[in-house]
């Protein structure tokens, strides 16, 4: 193999020389989960070695999920994931990425959301409620994120928490149609110089309402907002609605006196889970709910299989036979859940999709819409 120096120094650069402290045991190669559907492993150890002398990998690359799942169980705590997409960032200047990126790309830039649909329609889920406009002063703004703002299916999500929001008093405003993406799908593709200017963007935009706090639906705006754009000069407090939720009820701000008799289970998603240790705050939302019985399902908390969404691959084409979702809705099956939980809009899509296709007719919703429920709150 021929060293690329140039290449090399650019990767040691952009991993912020993570790599360097790696021993080459090989545990984050039998740890990844696609070494089990894939038939050619995604070698990870490999992956690193060989980028640490400025030999790039190609396609197995684009199947990395971030799941952390690696780096939970790395001795040394390489930064693998943040090693994997300093390769993305590579293969991005080289213009060498799938052909979906380029599309979501321009999307975005256009848009404002990897859909492509109209900015005007982003506020189109609450329009039948009392929402306050965020632009005008809150103290608290509700980032909705662009799969809840367009999806039919996820905009449920916004309904349910904006109600048990109303029920504890929290005044709270949204950005509609000036909300624009977070940039998790644009830092997947490696792209960075777009990504700093979005950023740049909603910090503007996030600091000209005035908002003391920034509630997060999704998991994966919730990493960037805490990973990346205190980077940029935010300075709000960032939290996941579950751990509010969590708060709410520990404080009786909000009552759930409806009695849910039904068995359930959850999915610890992986930006929540891993990324940022909220295992606890779910669990403790669903003790508080009346009648209900929980059961853990297999690899759970630190263990959790990824649904399979995350670094990009929402926007990627997966074989039937590779799908993540297809297991773990199984795995909810086994353990007599007639509801599968879970906290973020890519995990809800991928397991109401594996649901029909395995066959089990798993129920899956967010943990907001059964809090609703408990609350008594009608939500369509
Ligand atoms: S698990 Fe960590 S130390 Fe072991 S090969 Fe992978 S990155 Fe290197
Ligand atoms: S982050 Fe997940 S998918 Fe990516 S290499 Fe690590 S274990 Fe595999």
């Amino acid at each position: 193999m021929t060293v690329d120096f140039e290449q090399r120094d650019e990767f040691l650069k952009m991993s912020l020389f993570e790599p360097s402290i790696c021993f080459q045991c090989g545990t984050c190669t039998a740890t990844c989960p696609w070494s089990e559907l894939l038939e050619t492993p995604m070698a990870v150890r490999k992956m690193i070695h060989q980028a640490q002398l400025g030999v790039m990998p190609k396609e197995l690359l684009w199947f990395c999920t971030t799941c952390k799942m690696c780096e939970e169980r790395c001795p040394r705590e390489v930064g693998i994931v943040k090693s994997l997409l300093a390769m993305r960032k590579i293969a991005f200047k080289k213009r060498e990425i799938p052909t979906e990126f380029e599309r979501m790309l321009w999307n975005v830039l256009e848009q404002g959301n990897p859909f492509g649909d109209s900015q005007s329609m982003r506020e189109n889920w609450a329009r039948n409620l009392d929402v306050k406009d965020a632009k005008k002063g809150v103290d608290v703004l509700l980032y909705v994120g662009c799969s809840v703002s367009y999806d039919p299916r996820l905009q449920k999500i916004a309904r349910s928490l904006s109600t048990i929001l109303d029920s504890s008093d929290i005044s709270f405003g949204i950005l509609g149609r000036n909300e624009i993406c977070c940039g998790d799908s644009v830092r997947s593709t490696g792209e960075n110089a777009f990504l700093e200017t979005l950023i740049e963007e909603n910090v503007r935009n996030f600091k000209s309402t005035g908002a003391k706090k920034i509630i997060t639906i999704s998991p994966h705006c919730f990493d960037m907002f805490i990973d990346l754009y205190k980077n940029y000069g935010l300075e709000t407090e960032v939290v996941h609605y579950t751990q509010l939720i969590s708060e709410l009820l520990s404080n009786n701000s909000i009552m759930m006196p409806n009695k849910l008799n039904k068995v359930v289970t959850y999915h610890d998603p992986c930006y929540l889970g891993r990324y940022h240790g909220i295992y606890d705050e779910p669990r403790n939302i669903l003790e508080g709910i009346k009648g209900l019985d929980f059961v853990e399902m297999k690899d759970s908390k630190e263990n959790s299989l990824c649904c399979g969404g995350g670094g990009g691959r929402m926007w990627l084409e997966t074989e039937p036979d590779h799908r993540f979702s297809d297991i773990r809705v199984k795995q909810s099956s086994e353990v007599g859940a007639e509801i599968m939980l879970t906290a973020c809009p890519y995990c809800i899509q991928n397991f109401e999709d594996s649901s029909k296709v395995t066959g089990t007719n798993m129920e899956v919703k967010d943990l907001s819409e059964i809090v609703a429920q408990a609350i008594g709150c009608s939500v369509e």
